[in-house]
């Protein structure tokens, strides 16, 4: 690799992500954030001669206010559950810690206190299509029927199903209508003490109905034949989402530039996905309806997510990749001599693919998991973490991968 273009690369690297994560607003989906993120993401493409679609979508922006908890003059600490209607009831107090419990309970005018066991894990939104275990659905259902006034859930840590926060909230589901908001486990223990007393909920939000949209590039002769290169563009609520993901994006952005002059057979498509950390999957959803029968076209797919974090090494793993391909990966990738095969994971936009019968390769960093149980969703995910030369190293890598590929076409 010429050293020019690796630091001029990785400068760009850190202009980008300045502006995705500094200059921008928080980049939730339906927020200002977002559609600046993915107008600003279409025009430098575009600049960069690729062909650009917007896939628009119908989403839900949401604000928020305080929270007032009070029983017999004590005043609790809470916060709104994302995504959650506000509310202002009174009623008493019911305490249930099972899934037993909760089939017995009668909740009618009352105002419920979830912990323990119930709230180990964070619920997953009602209609998410990707994963949704039957324990879920079944306490959701539950919850519907017996219509308590609100809802206030107590969690402890739980890293892999909630990233780093601590309490995380245990709804987070814009299509879940009972109001709800969560505190810490050692509040709920102080809260469940009054179960029985009239308590008092008031909590301030608001759900606003907006649009998103996927920003796709594309470049090359024969749409038949398509590399797609992907990263999610959205990030979670208040949070800077560096790692998670506008590295991702950058290296989109890095790779443009890069295939500026790119005249290959296979059509280069550049996906700027957004909602892998939305409730509703909206871009996803999208992206796979507007691909239906049309998988089969795809030669490979590589998604970015949560790379270039400033320790360790960029791990890529490659699922169902026919040799040849997986053997143009391996050169390309192991001749930096940085980066280096890992494990494989599924929690990120390569599900799509991997699901769809296309040859996938997801990027990220060799410590992800640790990534996730303590920096990415929480304000801590900073551009300080990040090391943009291995930004300019994946992008570089890619494009000899992409030229390599479509070699084989010729
Ligand atoms: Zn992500």
């Amino acid at each position: 690799m010429s050293s020019m273009t690796a630091d001029h690369l990785t400068k760009q690297a850190e202009i980008y992500l300045d502006i995705l994560c500094n200059d921008l607003p928080n980049r939730r989906v339906g927020s200002r954030g977002n559609r600046m993120a993915t107008d600003f993401f279409e025009d430098s493409i575009r600049a960069f001669g690729f062909k650009t679609e917007q896939q628009r979508f119908d989403c839900m922006d949401w604000r928020f206010g305080d929270v007032k908890l009070t029983v017999d003059s004590q005043s609790f600490t809470a916060s709104v559950s994302p995504y959650s209607l506000g509310c202002d009831v009174q009623g008493p107090l019911a305490v249930v810690s099972t899934v037993e419990e909760l089939q017995r309970a009668g909740l009618t005018e009352k105002v419920l206190l979830l912990g323990g066991d119930i709230t180990k894990e964070q619920l997953m939104p009602k209609n998410f299509p990707f994963y949704n275990p039957d324990e879920h659905k079944q306490i959701i259902s539950l919850l519907e029927d017996k219509k308590p006034l609100a809802i206030v859930a107590a969690t402890s840590r739980n890293p892999e199903l909630a990233g780093g926060l601590y309490p995380f909230p245990l709804f987070e589901d814009g299509d879940f209508d009972i109001p709800s908001v969560y505190m810490k486990d050692i509040e709920g223990d102080r809260l469940a003490k009054y179960v029985g007393q009239e308590i008092s909920l008031v909590s301030e939000a608001q759900r606003i109905p907006m649009t998103g949209c996927n920003v796709i590039g594309r470049k090359g002769l024969d749409p038949g034949t398509r590399i797609v290169i992907c990263a999610h563009i959205d990030a979670k609520i208040d949070t800077p989402g560096a790692l998670d993901n506008g590295t991702g994006i950058v290296v989109l952005l890095l790779l443009a530039e890069l295939l500026a002059d790119y005249e290959g057979r296979a059509e280069i498509e550049i996906v700027a996905i957004n909602g892998e950390d939305y409730y509703a999957a909206s871009g996803e959803i999208l992206y796979i309806e507007e691909n239906k029968g049309r998988f089969g076209e795809m030669m490979l797919s590589v998604n970015t997510d949560v790379a270039g974090y400033h320790e360790g090494s960029t791990a890529y793993s490659l699922y169902t990749c026919p040799d040849e391909i997986a053997a143009s990966i391996r050169n390309t990738f192991s001749e930096s001599g940085t980066m280096i095969e890992g494990e494989p994971w599924y929690q990120s936009d390569h599900s799509i693919f991997i699901q769809n019968g296309v040859p996938a390769m997801a990027i990220t960093s060799d410590q992800f998991m640790e990534l996730s149980t303590y920096i990415t969703h929480t304000p801590e995910d900073t551009t300080d973490i990040v090391d943009y030369s291995k930004l300019a190293e994946i992008a570089l890598a890619l494009k000899t991968l992409i030229l390599d590929l479509d070699a084989t076409l010729a």
